[in-house]
């Protein structure tokens, strides 16, 4: 069975911050497709998180069961 929801891609993603290489947890954003501006809870620094239209279509042909 395939489970996949938009929340699990999201936590999937492997990104750190770009200023002080910490992990990044993206489940307390609320991405969307294109740019996100990205608040890094540890430096406070701001960066531009780009997000794919593929990444955000949790049901990719299979539909919930
Ligand atoms: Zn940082």
């Amino acid at each position: 069975m395939k489970k996949k929801t938009l929340e699990q891609v999201i936590q999937k993603l492997p990104y750190r911050c770009p200023y002080c290489d910490q992990p990044i947890s993206y489940g307390q954003f609320n991405l969307k497709v294109g740019e996100n501006a990205i608040k890094c809870p540890s430096c406070k620094k701001t960066y531009i998180k780009l997000v794919a239209p593929s990444l955000t279509e949790g049901d990719h042909g299979s539909r919930r069961q």
